[in-house]
C-alpha cells in the first residue's frame, strides 16, 4: 500500500496529476472537491448547506470533512493505496488524517507540494472547463481541445465550468483559505520529512516526470 498527499493551491495542477498518477500505479484519487459536488448533483440537504460555502470560496468545516475521508478510506477500492487531492487543507483535518491512519494502520508515504505562484493562478483557474461525459479537463488557452467543442478523449460536446472558478472574487477567497490556513500545515509535514515540493509551473509533462521521479525513489507500488 501506497498513500500521498497532494498539496497546492486551486490552480496548482493537483486534480490532473492525480488522475496520472492513478492512471499509473493503480492508487486511487480522492479528491473531497469531487465528492462535495457530486453531493452537490444529487440534490441533497447536504449538498445544499455546502453548495453555498463553495460557491462564497470557503472552507466546509472539519468535521464534516474528517468524517467523511474517515469513512472513504476504508473502502476497499483504497486498498492498494490513494492519492489525497485537496485534503487536508487545516491543521486540524492533516492531525486528525495522522490518526486515522494510524489507527487503520495506513502508512502516508509522501506529501507533494506544488509550487506554483501566485498570479498565475487566477488565469489557470477561471479559464478550465471539463467534459461533461468523461470528466476530460481543458483550458481555454493552455489546453484547448483538438478539434473545437469536442472532447479529444471521448468525443462528447458537452463541456462544463465549475460553478466556483467562474467568479473571481470567489477564486481570490480560496486563495486566501489556502494562504491562511492550508500553507501552515506544509511545516508540518517537513518536520515529518515527507514532505516534496515540485515545479507546479512546469507543463503537465515535466511535473508527471518530476513526480514519477519521487514516486520511483520510494518505490510505489506500480
Ligand atoms: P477543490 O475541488 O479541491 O478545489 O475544492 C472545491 C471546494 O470544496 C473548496 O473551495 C472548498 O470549499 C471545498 N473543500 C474541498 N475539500 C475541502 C477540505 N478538505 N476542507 C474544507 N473544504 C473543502
Amino acid at each position: 500500500m501506497f498513500n500521498l498527499i497532494l498539496l497546492g493551491p486551486a490552480g496548482s495542477g493537483k486534480g490532473t496529476q492525480a488522475k496520472i498518477i492513478q492512471n499509473n500505479h493503480g492508487l486511487i484519487q480522492l479528491s473531497t472537491g469531487d465528492m462535495l459536488r457530486a453531493a452537490i448533483h444529487s440534490g441533497s440537504a447536504f449538498g445544499k448547506k455546502v453548495k453555498k460555502i463553495i460557491d462564497a470560496g470557503n472552507l466546509v468545516d472539519d468535521d464534516t470533512m474528517i468524517q467523511m475521508i474517515a469513512e472513504r478510506i476504508k473502502q476497499s477500492d483504497c486498498a492498494n493505496g490513494f492519492i489525497l487531492d485537496g485534503f487536508p487543507r487545516t491543521s486540524a483535518q492533516a492531525t486528525a488524517l495522522d490518526a486515522m491512519l494510524e489507527k487503520e494502520g495506513m502508512p502516508l508515504n509522501v506529501v507533494i507540494k506544488m509550487v506554483v505562484d501566485k498570479d498565475i493562478l487566477i488565469r489557470r483557474i477561471t479559464g478550465r472547463f471539463t467534459c461533461t461525459d468523461c470528466g476530460e479537463g481543458y483550458h481555454d488557452d493552455f489546453k484547448k481541445p483538438k478539434k473545437k467543442g469536442t472532447c479529444d478523449i471521448c468525443g462528447g460536446h458537452e463541456f462544463s465550468r465549475r460553478a466556483d472558478d467562474g467568479e473571481e472574487e470567489a477564486v481570490r477567497v480560496r486563495l486566501k483559505a489556502y494562504e491562511e490556513q492550508t500553507a501552515l500545515i506544509v511545516p508540518y509535514y517537513e518536520k515529518k520529512g515527507i514532505l516534496r515540493r515540485v515545479d507546479g509551473m512546469a507543463s503537465i509533462e515535466d511535473v508527471s516526470k518530476e513526480i514519477e521521479g519521487i514516486l520511483t525513489s520510494l518505490k510505489v507500488a506500480a
